[in-house]
């Protein structure tokens, strides 16, 4: 995402790196803010993103959410550890939630990764493009506009 032009700030809600509770983990989030999870259970129905998942519309969503199991039981088809392909699959879907549903030819948003793809992810080299990082970007900056209102 930095590459991408989109500072991030994280914000522990639960688990071991938990903060104590703040107001941006008990209320639905800001539209400058996305909330991703780590689920420990697969996805409810097979879909190209099975690794992952952003429930989103046209103009995109704030929830982006990985399936542990299942992001750990393909990372060694892609020959790249786990919770490396784990930040891959949520910036992909972080990518939908500024972006919307779509999937791209190329890149990080692509809706099927192949080896070439696992490789770029393994030299931390597979991004938005950079059509891809303006929208986001776009996105965003509107976003945060509108939460300052
Ligand atoms: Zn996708």
């Amino acid at each position: 995402m930095a590459d991408s032009g989109i500072p991030v700030d994280w914000v522990h809600c639960r688990g071991a790196l938990a903060v104590a509770p703040v107001a941006a983990c008990e209320t639905e989030p800001q539209t400058n803010h996305l909330v991703a999870r780590l689920l420990p259970s697969g996805p409810s129905k097979s879909s190209e993103d099975a690794m992952g998942y952003a429930n989103v519309t046209a103009e995109g969503g704030n929830y982006a959410s990985a399936f542990v199991p299942e992001v750990r039981a393909q990372a060694p088809r892609f020959e790249v550890a786990s919770d490396l392909l784990m930040g891959y699959v949520l910036a992909h879907e972080i990518g939908h939630c500024l972006l919307g549903p779509h999937h791209s030819e190329t890149g990080l948003m692509r809706g099927g990764w192949n080896r070439r793809d696992a490789g770029e992810i393994s030299r931390l080299s597979l991004h938005l493009t950079k059509q891809e990082a303006r929208k986001a970007v776009a996105r965003l900056t509107l976003a945060e506009g509108a939460a300052q209102r």
